[in-house]
């Protein structure tokens, strides 16, 4: 199938993942995480999920039995980190929290504390590599959200592999389905009669990130593919300007790019 062809030449092409590795795929129960452990299982790779339970209500309880019962059919560990049990409380809060102290909305804070978990658990399960379902709609999204913020140095991170060989304590990142754009992935997903939810995540609205997807729902896939591969031509050179030498984070203990040396993630607990 077209897709998996993709996803398997992507591997390749930028060395994401041997047969030797142990891989955890980051799983939020949605069509892109699905398909891509579904697609690494079925390519032969050593795949084990992880789901950090939000605890947003009836939506984080359906797509955690959901993952359960594929991981189960495919006969794939399956690992849930609880969100309540690392930080005392659900998202939502969380977010409410930080939208009154601090005036952070969006999905930038749920990414942070994502991450900070997803590594977290990832080195627990001596993970090599710690795979997402980032697709290619994502990642144009994410050159236009820069540019619009007029920071374009926030991309000095992106590819299809960020991170990594375990430097300063990241688990190596990497996203088979960066170039795969989304309307072929829900094609897929459905195609195959993947038991899952479509719906997005109830937390993301009046996001700057919903805001730009609006803005490109015009932009055709080839359009999407020629933004994602024409910014990558100048990674290179925003990694020599702009990446930040990582230390460890005063207070948790995992790799921070700040220079007052306390992660973005315990910037956001600290808050609590
Ligand atoms: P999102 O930020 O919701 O678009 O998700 C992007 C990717 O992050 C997904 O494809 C997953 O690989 C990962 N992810 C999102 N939410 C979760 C979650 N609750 N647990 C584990 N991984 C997640
Ligand atoms: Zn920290």
């Amino acid at each position: 199938m077209e897709i998996e062809k993709k996803v398997n030449e992507t591997i390749v092409k930028y060395k994401l993942l041997s047969k030797k590795d142990r891989v955890v795929v980051a799983l939020s129960g949605g069509k892109d995480s699905t398909s891509i452990l579904f697609i690494l299982h079925k390519l032969g790779y050593n795949v084990e999920g992880l789901m950090i339970d939000l605890h947003l209500g009836n939506w984080s309880q359906v797509h955690k039995k959901n993952m359960e019962k594929f991981c189960l059919g495919l006969g794939v560990k399956f690992h849930v980190a609880d969100l309540k049990q690392e930080l005392g409380q659900g998202i939502c809060f969380i977010k409410s929290v930080l939208k009154k102290k601090k005036n952070l909305t969006g999905c930038a804070v749920c990414g942070t504390i994502k991450r900070w978990i997803l590594n977290k658990h990832a080195k627990k399960l001596r993970a090599d590599k710690l795979v997402t379902g980032h697709n290619l709609d994502d990642e144009a999204q994410n050159v236009l959200m820069n540019f619009l913020k007029g920071n374009i140095s926030l991309g000095a991170n992106s590819g299809p592999a960020t991170g990594g060989g375990s430097v300063g304590g990241f688990v190596q990142r990497v996203k088979p389905l960066f170039f795969v754009p989304e309307n072929n992935i829900r094609e897929y997903a459905k195609k195959m009669k993947f038991d899952i939810l479509y719906d997005r995540c109830p937390c993301a609205f009046e996001t700057y990130r919903v805001e730009t997807r609006g803005w490109i729902k015009g932009v055709s896939d080839k359009e999407k593919m020629k933004i994602v591969i024409e910014f990558q031509k100048l990674v290179p050179g925003l990694r020599k300007e702009y990446t930040r030498e990582l230390r460890k984070c005063k207070v948790c203990g995992e790799p921070c790019s700040s220079v007052a040396g306390v992660c973005n993630a315990c910037q956001i607990f600290q808050e609590l």
